[in-house]
């Protein structure tokens, strides 16, 4: 068998550069991401711009929309974590509007426990509604409560 394959090395490299190219998962308080002071805030995910907008584009984004099914709540929950993660490194988990939604959020929810959560927050409508598209439910399936809003 022949170990000593010309293309590994370059493999290895073009890895590290799709790395570099997404943010980390890193969730210390040190990884900040700047926001774009000059572009319009997203008045559901406060990030400038909209944290689904393509200048945010990931590596994990999905390019095309799978076809419904109701194994899809699996693959968005996945999708969430990884925004969530983009929304703390912009600081948004922290502001006071943000802050103010979730204890509103929280107060409606108890009765009914409609809403759910990635890490005790709430997901922005403008995500939601990208990550239903990628993997939307059949049309006889409700979403499960998500929303801030
Ligand atoms: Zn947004």
């Amino acid at each position: 068998m022949n170990c000593t394959n010309p293309w590994d090395f370059k493999e290895a490299n073009y890895d590290q550069n799709n790395v570099n190219n997404s943010e980390s998962n890193d969730h210390s308080e040190n990884y900040h991401i700047e926001q774009d002071q000059e572009s319009p805030e997203c008045s559901y995910c406060l990030c400038r711009p909209c944290i689904t907008d393509e200048r945010n584009r990931q590596m994990w984004w999905e390019n095309e929309n799978c076809v419904p099914h109701e194994r899809n709540s699996f693959l968005r929950k996945d999708k969430f974590k990884r925004f969530w993660t983009n929304l703390f490194h912009r600081g948004v988990l922290n502001d006071p509007r943000y802050l103010r939604r979730k204890r509103d959020a929280l107060k409606r929810d108890r009765p009914r426990r409609q809403y759910t959560y990635h890490r005790r927050d709430l997901i922005p409508k403008c995500v939601l509604e990208l990550v239903r598209k990628w993997f939307p439910n059949p049309s006889c399936q409700e979403y499960m409560g998500h929303k801030w809003d």
